[in-house]
């Protein structure tokens, strides 16, 4: 391993490139543990909600305890994804509540020595201070508050700190990047009035407003209406990879402008073009592969995506690279500036995450290609959570908290 890392470092070195300087194991895990690294969207509540004990020891999927701390993962926000299909029948609010409850009784009640439940920045840095994970709560897709603030404020309460205003589904006050050109979805050209109380009301709580998955006209919206800085808890560059749900230069530029932090999403799909490229040659065979592997088993979503993960692997099929997540916070840099630039992994909710990066425990790996990339320590801390605990407070501030 260390010898072809020289090797590695003296080709570039010949090639007379800037970057060669090596940089030890000792020298990544000390700038990897003095950040608070906080990830804003992890979807192992999906799995936990049907069961899944996080404290197990069988490693499978993306994340668990042990993982978390090999990863060092200071702060997690865990979210409450509410899958667009429980609009039919109004089951949005029961399936939210059930998914709360996930996170905090089998998660953070259960484990209270790896956990500690946060709901504010000041509560993410007391846990950083007592060796714990700050356990966090974000809500993904609108349709969860069921056109009532009532019930918005009710998930303020029990501890919510974000929420995504729309998932792939347009809702009834929000459009959604998902379905922009689905036929027979009724879009509102951004945000409905109804929608633009829902941000204040966020506001005046101290809710995040989140604006990853939705419309382009509903993130101007946001922009506009919105008091208090806006973030993308989980979305990456467009410009790299052409993506609807990914944000547009412009959009990036005019958020930071106002404040606010994108947390790059590690999905390969969000990361690189070649890996969209490769779908429409690469998915059937990966669909046919999957239905062999799983025929006669009922399988639960998230579970059928951790068969997909594995089988992408065994098969050699396409994935994006670490240096394409690199580029990402690169090129965010470059239009927005290091204080734009955040975490927000989406482990558990995707299916292919770049290689090297396989599940939370890889974080220092990283930190490892930053600090090759030329970023500093400082640098690094800002990304991982500085620069997420700034937004939070400037929100907290807002709402007179
Ligand atoms: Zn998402």
């Amino acid at each position: 391993m260390k010898r072809t890392r020289l090797f590695i470092a003296l080709t570039v070195a010949v090639l007379g490139c800037a970057q060669t300087r090596q940089i030890t194991d000792a020298e990544v895990m000390r700038v990897h543990r003095s950040t608070l690294l906080i990830d804003t969207h992890n979807d192992v509540p999906w799995r936990v909600v049907d069961g899944f004990d996080i404290g197990t020891k069988v490693r499978s999927g993306h994340t668990d305890i042990a993982r978390m701390k090999e990863g060092g993962v200071g702060a997690q926000f865990f979210a409450v994804y509410i899958p667009g299909e429980f609009v039919e029948g109004n089951r949005s609010a029961s399936q939210t509540l059930k998914v709360i409850d996930a996170v905090r009784h089998d998660i953070i009640e259960r484990y209270p020595n790896d956990f500690m439940f946060a709901t504010s920045a000041k509560d993410i840095e007391e846990a950083h201070k007592n060796g714990k994970i700050a356990a966090l709560m974000g809500i993904e897709g609108g349709h969860a508050m069921e056109d009532s603030l009532r019930l918005l404020r009710d998930y303020y309460k029990l501890g919510i700190r974000y929420m995504t205003l729309t998932h792939s589904n347009t809702n009834n006050w929000a459009d959604s990047s998902g379905d922009m050109t689905k036929a027979g979805v009724k879009h509102h050209n951004g945000l409905t009035n109804f929608g633009k109380e829902v941000v204040q009301e966020m506001n005046r709580l101290g809710m995040m407003v989140d604006i990853s998955h939705v419309a382009d006209k509903t993130f101007w919206d946001t922009l506009e209406v919105s008091k208090a800085p806006i973030f993308a808890s989980h979305s990456s560059c467009r410009a790299l990879a052409n993506a609807p749900r990914n944000m547009t230069d412009e959009m990036i530029v005019a958020l930071a402008k106002k404040g606010g932090v994108v947390q790059v999403n590690f999905n390969c799909g969000f990361l690189s073009q070649k890996f969209l490229d490769a779908q429409p040659a690469e998915s059937p065979r990966l669909e046919a592969r999957f239905k062999q592997e799983t025929a006669g088993k009922k399988l639960s979503e998230p579970e059928g995506d951790i068969v997909y993960d594995r089988l992408r692997k065994e098969m050699g099929l396409t994935r994006a690279k670490l240096s394409d997540l690199v580029d990402h916070i690169d090129h965010i840099k470059k239009i927005a500036g290091i204080e734009a630039i955040g975490i927000g992994s989406d482990y558990n909710g995707v299916t292919c995450v770049p290689e090297g990066m396989d599940d939370v425990s890889k974080y220092p790996v990283l930190t490892r290609a930053l600090l090759e990339k030329g970023y500093s320590a400082e640098d690094i801390r800002k990304i991982y959570g500085g620069n997420f605990l700034r937004v939070m407070r400037a929100v907290e501030a807002a709402a007179g908290k």
